[in-house]
């Protein structure tokens, strides 16, 4: 079981959880929770650590994002023993939960679960901070925003958990953020190929790494809301969305469970920035020169337009990168001004990217120029495009953001047909 942020807000919300977990354990099961920081904490120190060093040393800046999850794994522990129940916390470095690569960015590696296991098997239940893990420094690490999510799936993986239930604040995966367009539909299964791609363009209901770990693991993953009554439908019964194999979506379509569109879901994401550098040569190794050092800071380029050259052999490069990195990158590329030969750079972060997901798309053409036309209706400009095999994205001005997503749900046809 899996607790975000919003759940675990104050002491009220966390003896909610503590009531749920216990629920779950006293119908026979063994319990490991994973738990977020409460909401907003982690904000507050990113912050902290930004205010102290702009640009932070990424070990330190793990050491003070980290404690968020300490906190409240040890307020559950708590709550859960003032229940009467058995339980204790395992922190990061205590399982431990090794993890490898950068810090504020670690992967997991792998679990030690057998004192975990035994624990559990005594009838206590396990509280384990999420987002936190033991570096092969042997410091501490933190997985990227949004990580207890893969603290999660991970253990579960390690302890060969029938499920992991990730408890939100909202019942489960829509088609699109239910807080931006009230007619969003809650889906009853996404397979993981889908919820992959939502999540890696901005459905943050589920970190990306969460969903790629759990398609490897196999990890059967139900996403349901911790802001239940007593007498709301229990976890065993499937109140969620549950992230499914292809087969296993397949066989509920054939049984009439599951309805399918061309297109899944609509996501947004407003944390990107545009770069623009004009007037950059148009020759061999030039595109080479501005993106090396972006990747060897570990910056992730994710659009890319090279315009058709204009004379004099020139041409404009724009990408975008995370809004969070635009002061690194900036600092990289002016200092690289003269080996790459660029005229100016022009940044803007006041873009967001919408993308419209859906296997259908394989074997369907027309989904992007739909899109595209349901966009140019209501005037809303594209910026740039870029399509995987089972998604198109388009970059707008941010403040066109909630009428895009809202247009394209209408005009793929996913509107809840109860809604007003
Ligand atoms: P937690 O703190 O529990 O990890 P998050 O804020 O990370 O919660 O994720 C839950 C939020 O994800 C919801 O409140 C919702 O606004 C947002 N969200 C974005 N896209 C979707 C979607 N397609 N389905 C459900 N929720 C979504
Ligand atoms: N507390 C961390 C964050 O806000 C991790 C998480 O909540 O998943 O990013
Ligand atoms: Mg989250």
């Amino acid at each position: 079981m899996k607790f975000g942020g919003t759940s675990m807000a104050g002491t009220e919300r966390i003896r909610r959880v503590a009531q749920i977990v216990r629920k779950q354990a006293a119908g026979g099961n063994e319990v490991a929770v994973v738990v977020s920081a409460m909401a907003g904490e982690t904000d507050r120190l990113v912050n902290f650590a930004r205010e102290a060093h702009a640009l932070y040393d990424p070990a330190e800046y793990d050491v003070v994002v980290a404690s968020g999850e300490q906190v409240t794994s040890g307020l559950l522990a708590l709550t859960l023993q003032s229940l009467g129940q058995k339980a204790r916390s395992w922190l990061g470095w205590q399982l431990p939960v090794r993890t490898i690569e950068a810090h504020a960015k670690a992967r997991v590696d792998a679990i030690d679960s057998e004192a975990l296991l035994a624990s559990m098997a005594d009838g206590t239940i396990a509280v384990i901070p999420g987002f936190q893990g033991l570096g092969a420094d042997g410091r501490i690490t933190t997985m990227g925003r949004g990580g207890s999510d893969t603290s999660a799936v991970a253990v579960a993986a390690a302890v060969k958990a029938d499920r992991c239930d990730i408890y939100t604040d909202v019942d489960g995966v829509y088609t699109t953020d239910p807080r931006i367009v009230a007619k969003a539909r809650k889906l009853k299964a996404v397979t993981y190929e889908e919820m992959l791609e939502l999540a890696s363009v901005g459905a943050k209901v589920l970190q990306t790494r969460s969903v790629s770990l759990a398609m490897k693991e196999g990890v059967r993953i139900q996403v349901l809301s911790s802001f239940v009554d007593d007498d709301a439908t229990p976890a065993d019964d499937l109140p969620g969305t549950l992230i499914v194999s292809e087969e296993e979506m397949e066989r509920m379509v054939e049984e009439g469970k599951m309805e399918r569109k061309l297109v899944t879901g609509i996501a947004h994401d407003k944390n990107e920035a545009k770069i623009i550098l004009t007037r950059v040569p148009d020759k061999p190794g030039a595109v080479a020169e501005i993106f090396s050092p972006l990747a060897e800071a570990s910056i992730n380029v994710d659009m890319i337009i090279q315009n058709v050259g204009r004379d004099k052999g020139e041409t404009d490069v724009t990408f975008t990168i995370p809004q969070a990195d635009l002061a690194r990158a900036q600092a990289l590329l002016e200092d690289k001004r003269e080996a790459i030969g660029y005229n100016r750079i022009i940044t803007d972060s006041h873009v967001a990217k919408i993308s419209v997901v859906g296997v259908g798309m394989k074997s369907h053409a027309g989904v992007a120029s739909d899109m595209f036309r349901a966009l140019a209706e209501r005037g809303i400009n594209i910026q740039a495009i870029t399509t995987s095999e089972i998604k198109v994205s388009v970059m707008i001005d941010e403040d066109e953001t909630e009428l895009a997503v809202r247009v394209l749900h209408t005009a793929y046809g996913l509107d809840a047909e109860d809604a007003a």
